[in-house]
């Protein structure tokens, strides 16, 4: 099964960590992001809330100061119907403040009523707001409640005494809820476009003020922040609402007559921004990031290369192409540059035990020359290259008798004789051969035949002139050819060598015979 490589290896470990940080970062950044817009809708709501609770009590109390001013006026012209019908069209038109005010007395007949199509004036109020006024005989902001004209409404009342401090009746002013009334500009008008929006909540959690007028008038049940808020508290939270969005909201009280103004925005759109963003930060890191894939691949290769050749190079263990692939690996960080170092040496010794066994396949024992292995080897090598030489042939002359008359090991001893002399009679490039028996060849690279003529000449002179181990000379008989000539092949040009060395043999021994010469005389050539 094929292993997973080290560049895969790499790859994979980089990018994991690279996924894994990104992805946290992302998700860290989103969430920090998400939280600040949440906490920061949250705070302006609260902010907002509270100012419009602010507002609302400010403005009840006005309209409360403005009620006790025109009460005061009462008393002087309580007989007088025409009088207080003109006060009470004034503090209805001049502040524009109230949908209706009334002057009603302690039994309960109204006695002005503005504005007039009420056709309220001479009838008996019963309404909530008359009961609270008058069982209270005190300034008074009513609950909302149903009134005579079928408004959800509020009644703002100041009661009003005689000199001797006696309770005539009050003055009351209406603001209808579900209408529009100085509520409804004060809040409605900070209606935000960003999906914010207000509601009013009274004592009880009941709707007297919403965005939808047709939910005025519900009592809300089950909402963390009206609870709250009625509670008398301000502040912030995160709920679903009774139609189950989720929001962000915050809250404020009216203090002075125990309302909740409630602000709040969908959290959905809160958040709308955030995806924009996310997308926008990911436009600007994608890129980079592709850019950093980019570089680790480029460094992943980078280190994986020289282990990568050098676990390849091993397939060419045996082969001489191994030590160059292994010393071509640039192993440029310490453990490759180990490994490297310790191939190339592993390398030399294992080529220098097969040199020494190839050495040994193509040397003669006895002799130290090249053996007909060895032969055939440089001449194929030669032929190849068409490298020109000079070739003698050289056999010992009556060696039988030698070997007869002296033993077969005096006879080894006059082999390495003879050999010593051929080396003696050679030079560095050429190549010496024992091709087996009492026959040797000598091949002269780069050399005309009339030299190599020469150095078998001379080579033949010393043995005739020079003991052998057995005391006596021993001469030996040559034939010299050469390469190429004649368009002859190698193998034709070593019969033409062994055909002058006959000859010679033929001719009388000790002699040499060329193989372009004529037919030896019988005379010896000195
Ligand atoms: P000539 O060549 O002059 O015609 O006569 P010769 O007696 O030398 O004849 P030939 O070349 O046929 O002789 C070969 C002899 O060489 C036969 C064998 O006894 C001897 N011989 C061959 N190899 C060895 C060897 O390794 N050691 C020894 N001592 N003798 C060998
Ligand atoms: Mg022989
Ligand atoms: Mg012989």
């Amino acid at each position: 099964m094929p292993r997973i490589d080290l560049r895969r290896l790499i790859l994979l470990l980089s990018l994991s960590v690279v996924t894994l940080t990104a992805g946290n970062l992302f998700f860290a950044s989103y969430q920090t992001q998400r939280n600040f817009l949440m906490g920061q809708t949250l705070e302006a709501n609260r902010i907002y809330a509270l100012k419009l609770a602010n507002t609302t009590d400010n403005f009840l109390k006005s309209a409360q100061q403005q009620l006790a001013f025109s009460a005061a006026l009462l008393p002087a012209i309580w007989d007088q119907p025409q009088q207080l019908w003109q006060e009470a069209h004034r503090l209805r038109r001049e502040t524009n403040s109230f949908n209706s005010v009334t002057v009603i007395r302690a039994d309960g007949q109204i006695i002005a009523a503005s504005p007039s199509y009420l056709n309220l004036t001479g009838t008996f109020s019963n309404s909530e707001g008359f009961h609270q006024a008058t069982s209270r005989r005190q300034p008074n902001i009513s609950q909302p409640y149903m009134g005579s004209s079928k408004h959800l409404m509020i009644q703002i009342s100041h009661p009003v005494f005689d000199a001797e401090g006696n309770y005539l009746g009050y003055l009351g002013a209406g603001i209808y809820l579900n209408e529009p009334n100085i509520l409804h500009s004060l809040l409605g008008e900070q209606y935000y476009r960003d999906g914010t929006y207000l509601y009013v909540v009274d004592t009880q959690g009941r709707l007297i003020y919403h965005q939808d007028p047709a939910r005025v008038g519900d009592v809300v049940k089950g909402n963390p922040a009206i609870d709250a808020v009625v509670a008398g508290q301000s502040g912030s939270l995160r709920l679903h609402n009774s139609q189950g969005v989720d929001m962000l909201t915050g809250y404020a009280p009216v203090p002075r007559i125990g309302w909740g103004v409630i602000s709040q925005r969908p959290t959905a759109i809160t958040l709308e921004g955030l995806q924009r963003l996310m997308l926008e930060v990911a436009g600007y890191a994608v890129p980079l990031l592709l850019l950093s894939l980019l570089g680790i691949w480029w460094i992943s290769t980078l280190i994986s290369k020289p282990l990568w050749q050098l676990a390849n190079s091993t397939q060419y263990w045996g082969s001489s192409s191994a030590g160059q692939s292994v010393s071509k690996v640039r192993a440029w960080y310490y453990e490759a540059a180990q490994l490297k170092n310790t191939m190339q040496k592993a390398l030399m010794s294992l080529h220098q035990q097969l040199g020494r066994l190839n050495q040994e396949s193509v040397t003669d024992p006895l002799t130290g020359l090249t053996n007909r292995r060895g032969l055939k080897l440089i001449l194929d090598d030669w032929e190849s290259r068409q490298q020109p030489f000079s070739l003698i042939a050289l056999d010992i002359d009556h060696f039988k008798q030698v070997n007869d008359s002296y033993g077969h090991s005096a006879g080894d001893l006059v082999l390495q004789h003879l050999a010593q002399q051929i080396r003696r009679h050679s030079r560095e490039s050429d190549v010496l051969c024992r091709q087996g028996g009492e026959e040797f060849l000598m091949l002269l690279p780069s050399t005309p035949l009339a030299q190599a003529a020469l150095v078998a000449e001379r080579l033949r002179t010393a043995m005739a002139y020079t003991e052998s181990p057995n005391g006596i000379p021993v001469t030996i008989s040559l034939g010299v050819a050469g390469w190429p000539q004649g368009g002859q092949t190698v193998a034709q040009t070593l019969q033409a060598a062994d055909q002058a060395l006959y000859r010679a043999k033929d001719g009388g021994r000790n002699r040499v015979v060329r193989d372009d010469e004529q037919p030896p005389s019988d005379a010896p050539n000195s």
